[in-house]
Order: structure tokens, then sequence, then C-alpha cells
């Protein structure tokens, strides 16, 4: 493409920017009105304003902070001039010189020096003053034929691309422009034409047009909500195909045939009574009879439990998995850590004592010997029941005949995992369970191919956390709430946030602060130290001790968020909690109130908190439901960050936004359901997704 040297073109690809698909596809993130600026003379006060002006000087402004710089720029138009200040650029002194065209875009603030924009959004457009620089419809308001260039940057609605590397917006906007100069004017679409009456969508290549380009005198509101027709034309297209491969999925899914369902009689009924050591609730109930309903059809579950921590998971699993072995069938449990198969692997030995089942432990640590052993009783039979980590994935492992595959934790999981572990059975029942509640409206996306069951209600008797929220400056009183718990016998965890990017620095902090408490603070307690750089077996050493009580307070980086048991500890301090995500301090707090004690969980936090850290600290002082929680995370946080990884399951999407768009995503499922339903589209729909589905989205979905 013009101007497209061999650097830009280096910029381009580090922005995942290869094609000219991908430059069509990567939209706006918001639009400018251009077409009427502002005259400066007119502005007023704290409504935000693009300005279109000349540079009358600009230059470092010197503070007596030494390391604090203001950037300083005069601008004027016809009408007047106007004060727009930066902090800490100081690159922007190569940026800007006097003379330019530029135009600004941000809030108006008046002080002391009259009206100023603080850190506006700038754009350069031409190294020399415009003609008409600063009247009311630049350019060519004189007459005088604005160039090409001004045509595209000023004087109509314009896109603003969000920066990447050296690639600003202005540069983005020429070379959309060029490439869509090269599109063909007809352009396939993969939306059938029923679907596109429907839905009353535009055209594609209208589409891709005009969402670069919107048409004067589009409404840039409607734009700014991403709901003008070629957004929601695009959106529903990308919806659309992703739908397309998931509900496919599930109809290949529902196709398949599992050599055996289970039968369940009297005697199965007893057999799973007998075990029980406590009263179900309601919703366990319920949960046992959807996954049980689903084993006695002839096509393999694939089933999602959620159920908030301490929900009671496990014995719902347990109950299919009894269900599955009274059939002659194998059970393989899955847990993400070694800690937490040998936890179920004690508790499920236990119930099942009287039993003729035969349960086994298999983790990385089993000893040679022993795995021989239990692999050829595996492949054998005689072995009922295997709970382990991802070694029961390792290729070796092989069943006699595996009719449930249990995973527990699926976030810690890969997909990919949860797939080899499927294949180790002939279509066997697959049963997911997640501790972190997937809000409402991401459901369809994440797990469109699945059946859920959810648990909301807890097992009786539990106390609520009492959960409270702590400026680090009272420290010492958190201490002491610390040692009166220790001191009637309880355990505590201090929890330390540990951030990928800098977990050196984190890890000193935690080593630091364990240090610190075991000889300053609490000198007469055993204190214990545990974060992710230990070794699985050094890590496995320090919570099994903190398990049996050999420690009074455990100083740990995030690694036991997940499912441990340790009843007798009843109080969590998360340090700078600030900085987690909330279904993550939810997790982490489900560590407490495990056991008959009351228990609590402090919150400190740096001041001053922003406004967001402040809910985000209060969603968690209020409520103890974890569902509620995770709506109200994602409404603070938005999709991406909610997850965080694309191993979480969600989709790569480009257009569309799963939370704004959450709508749009019902409707694409809907179009999807029917257009595979109808003979005349399917053929084509499956090969689509078939060649671009996973490139397009990546390893989507559960199991
Ligand atoms: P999670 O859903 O977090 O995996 P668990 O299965 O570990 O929860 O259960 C948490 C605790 O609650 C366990 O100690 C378990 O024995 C207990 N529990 C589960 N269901 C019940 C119930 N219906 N009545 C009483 N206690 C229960
Ligand atoms: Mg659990």
């Amino acid at each position: 493409m013009k101007g497209v040297g061999p650097r830009r073109a280096a910029d381009l690809r580090h922005a995942g920017l290869v094609t000219v698909e991908d430059l069509l596809y990567r939209f706006p993130v918001r639009y400018e009105d251009r077409s009427q600026f502002q005259t400066i003379a007119s502005l007023k006060p704290n409504v935000p304003a693009s300005v279109s002006g000349e540079v009358v000087s600009c230059g470092i402004r010197p503070t007596r902070r030494p390391r604090f710089k203001i950037f300083e720029m005069l601008v004027r138009d016809r009408t007047g001039s106007l004060r727009a200040i930066w902090f800490n650029q100081p690159f922007l002194k190569d940026v800007f010189r006097p003379h330019q065209h530029v135009i600004l875009f941000g809030k108006l603030e008046l002080n002391a020096f009259g009206l100023q924009m603080q850190s506006p959004q700038y754009e350069i457009i031409s190294e020399e003053p415009d003609e008409g620089t600063g009247t009311p419809g630049t350019p060519g308001t004189d007459g005088t034929p604005g160039t090409e260039s001004d045509a595209l940057h000023v004087g109509r609605i314009v896109p603003i691309y969000e920066k990447t590397g050296t690639l600003t917006t202005k540069m983005q906007r020429t070379l959309v422009h060029q490439a869509l100069q090269t599109l063909p004017s007809a352009l396939p679409d993969p939306l059938p034409a029923p679907v596109r009456r429907r839905q009353q969508l535009i055209d594609r290549r209208l589409a891709l047009e005009q969402v670069h380009f919107p048409p004067a005198g589009a409404p840039v509101d409607q734009l700014n909500a991403f709901r003008s027709p070629a957004q929601r034309r695009l959106i529903f297209e990308e919806f659309f195909l992703f739908q397309l491969g998931i509900v496919l999925r599930r109809r290949r899914a529902d196709a398949e045939r599992k050599p055996r369902a289970v039968v369940v009689t009297d005697a199965t009924r007893e057999a799973v009574r007998r075990v029980l050591p406590f009263k179900l609730t309601g919703d366990q109930k319920t949960a046992i009879r959807e996954i049980v309903t689903d084993m006695q059809r002839p096509q393999p579950m694939n089933r999602l439990l959620q159920g908030d921590v301490g929900s009671g998971k496990t014995i719902v699993a347990l109950m299919a998995g009894l269900v599955a072995m009274e059939n002659g069938l194998q059970v393989a449990f899955m847990a993400p850590t070694e800690i937490l198969a040998e936890q179920h692997y004690f508790n499920i030995r236990r119930m099942l004592e009287q039993s003729r089942f035969r349960i086994t432990l298999l983790t990385g640590n089993t000893p040679a010997k022993q795995r021989r052993e239990i692999l050829a009783e595996l492949a054998g039979g005689s072995i009922h029941m295997v709970i382990g980590t991802h070694a029961l994935v390792q290729e070796d492992v092989a069943f006699r005949e595996l009719g449930l595959a249990i995973i527990d934790e699926q976030h810690r999981f890969g997909v990919l995992q949860r797939a080899t572990l499927r294949a180790k059975g002939l279509h066997p029942d697959v049963l997911v369970m997640t501790a972190t509640p997937i809000p409402r409206t991401l459901a369809l996306t994440t797990y469109g191919d699945l059946d859920v069951s959810i648990m909301r209600e807890m097992p009786p008797g539990r106390h609520p956390i009492a959960t409270t929220a702590r400026p680090e400056s009272r420290r010492d009183e958190v201490y002491a709430f610390v040692r009166r718990e220790i001191e009637a016998g309880r355990q505590a965890y201090i929890i330390y946030p540990l951030v990928e990017e800098s977990a050196k620095v984190d890890l000193k902090a935690a080593t630091e602060m364990a240090d610190h408490l075991s000889q300053e603070v609490f000198p007469d307690f055993r204190v214990a130290l545990l974060h992710g750089r230990l070794k699985q077996d050094a890590k496995d050493r320090v919570m099994n001790a903190f398990v049996r009580g050999e420690f009074d307070i455990l100083v740990s980086t995030t690694v036991i968020e997940v499912g441990v048991d340790v009843p007798n500890a009843s109080v969590m301090v998360v340090e700078h909690s600030e900085r987690f995500g909330l279904s993550q301090l939810h997790q982490l707090r489900g560590r407490v109130g495990r056991g008959a004690h009351k228990s609590y969980c402090i919150l400190l936090y740096q001041s001053p908190l922003s406004e967001q850290g402040r809910e985000r600290l209060k969603a968690l002082t209020d409520t103890s439901d974890g569902f509620e929680i995770a709506e109200r995370d994602l409404a603070l946080r938005g999709p991406g960050d909610f997850f965080g990884t694309r191993q979480s399951g969600m989709p790569t999407l480009r257009a569309g936004d799963l939370l704004r768009d959450h709508a749009m995503m019902e409707d694409a499922r809907r179009e999807a359901v029917a257009a595979l339903d109808d003979p005349e589209q399917a053929a084509a729909l499956t090969t689509l997704v078939n060649t671009s589905w996973e490139q397009r989205f990546g390893l989507v979905g559960i199991g």
C-alpha cells in the first residue's frame, strides 16, 4: 500500500494489522464531528469540545517539583486563543511547533489562567496554518478546495482510532481510506439474505465504508454508542459467525452416542443414599437430578455445574460418580492442584469407606512403581474412580470403560486438557465444575454449547463471612484483631497480590512481609510463607502443615485461591485489595468460613481510593452472593478484564463487545439456529464454519 515503508509495515504488523481486512476490521473507538468546530470565543467550561486552530507558542513550563513537567500550548483561531496543558509528557515538545494547524479535543476547565484544556487529545492536520483555520466549517469555506488530506481529517465526521506504537490515528485514517479504495464494489456476504432482511442489516461493503467514514449528517451520538447501521451490521456479522460455530459444535455433540447410558434403579438410589453424610440442599438435589438425567440419555453429557465457593459441588460430583460406578463405569475426577486432588481423595475415600468401590489418587508425585500398578488396574477396570491432577491426562493413562469425567474448577484448565481427558473414554459424560459464576450476559458466549446447572443456595449453618474494608493506616487494629483470633485457637491468612509483570518485586514484598510479621508483629506465633515460585512439593508441604495446624498464620500470594479447605482458619487479611479483581477477592475469601467458627475478611487498601475502587470494595462488603459480585465486576471492568486470559474461553472479538452488545448476541444465536435449520443455507454455513471459525475465534468453550 502507498506510504507503507518497511518501518511502518513493522509497526502495522506489531499492531496485528497484516492484511487489508485486519485494517478494515479495526474500527474507530469513537467519532468526532469536525464538520462544525466551535469557535474559541464560544467555548464553555466543563463541556467537551473540539477546536481547530493554529499553534501560537508551546513549550515546557518549569515547575518547582523537579520531576514534574507541564507542557503548555497556546492555540488561536479567528475568535480568540486557548491554553492547553499536558502533565509529564515532555516528548510533546518534539511533536508541536508554532504555526501548525491542530485539532484539540477535550474538556474545558476554568481556572486562574482562564479557560484551558487539560490533556486534550490532539491531531496535527498540517505543518502550516490552514487557510480556513478557525472558521467554522474548515476547510475550503473561502471557496478554495481543500486538499485530499484535509477532506479526510476535517470538515466531516472523522473516525478516531486507538493509537498503537507510532501509528497515529491520522495515519490509520489515511491507510483505511486507501484500503477502502482497493475494495471491490461488491463483497461476498456471509449473512444469508433472510437474516439480513429480518435484522434490517445494511450491505457489508457499505457498512465497512461507513463504519470508518460515516455519511454527512449521521448522528454522532449514535455512532459513539456503536449503534449506527454500519456498526450494527458488522457486530451482528461477527456474532452470527460465532454462534454458528457454537450451535454446530453443540449439534455435533448431540449426534454422538455413548456406548452405554446409565440406568437408575431402586438399588442405585439406595446405594447413593447410604453414602450421603448430610441432607442435601434443594439446589444440590436439583443439580443431581439434572446431571443424572443427562447420564441416562444416549448422547454424552456436556454440563457445567456453577456454584459459589462452599455451595457443596463435591458431593454433587460424587453422587454422579456413584451412579456411574453402580453401572460398572469408571470415573475420572480431575482437580487443578495436588493439594486439591488430595483433599478430594481423602474426603471421598472416607465417604465411600463402606462401599465396594476402589478409589485411588494419581498425581505427579505418585512414585513410578505405584503409578505403573495404578495404570494397570485402571486399564483392567479394578479401580473404579481415579482422582488426580494433570497426571490423569498423560498419554499412557487408559481406562477399561471411562463413563464419567469430572473436572473441578474449570478456569484452571486449558481447553486442550479437557479435550484430552474426554478422549480417554469413548464419548464419556463430562461434568465441569466452576466456582466462578459467569454473568448472564456472557453465558451465551462462554458456555453456549453446554448445559448448565446452577447452585445458589448454601448448605445450612454457614455464617456469612463478615467483610470489612480498612485503610492501611488502621493496620495496627487489624493485627490486633488477628492476634485475638489466633489466641482463641484460630488460624489466619494474610494475602499478597502478585501481579505478573512485577512478580519479582511483589515476591520480595511478600517475603519481607512474612519476615516482618514473624519477627516483629507476631514473634510468638508460627508464620509460614507460600508463593507460586516454590516447587510444587514445597507448596504442598507448607499447605499441608497449615491444614494440620502447625502454623498460625499463612502469608500467601494468590496461589491458595482454589478450593483448599482449612476449617480452622477464620480470618483473612488481604493486602492491597484494590489491586485484585472482585471475583478473585470473592474466591479468596471463600477460603475462610469453611468451619463452625464465625469468619472475617479484612480488605486493606491504600488511600485514597478511586471512585471505582470504592465501588468495588463496597460490592464485596455488601454481599456474599458470588453471582451478584460477578455481575458487578463485569459492569465495572468490562468482559476483557473480567476473565483476563484467552484460555478462559472468551473469544477474540474485533467488532462486538459482549457487554454492550449482548442483546445482539441473543438475536445472533436465534438466527444461527434458524439458519442451520434451513437446509438451503445449512451446507454453505457449515463449510464457512469449518474453514474459518477456529482461526477467527480461537479455541473457545469449555470441554
Ligand atoms: P465447593 O462447592 O466450594 O467445592 P465443597 O463441596 O467443598 O464446596 O463443600 C464445602 C463444605 O460444605 C464441605 O465441607 C462439605 O462437606 C459441606 N457440605 C456440602 N453440602 C452440604 C450439605 N448439604 N449440608 C451440610 N454440609 C455440606
Ligand atoms: Mg470445590
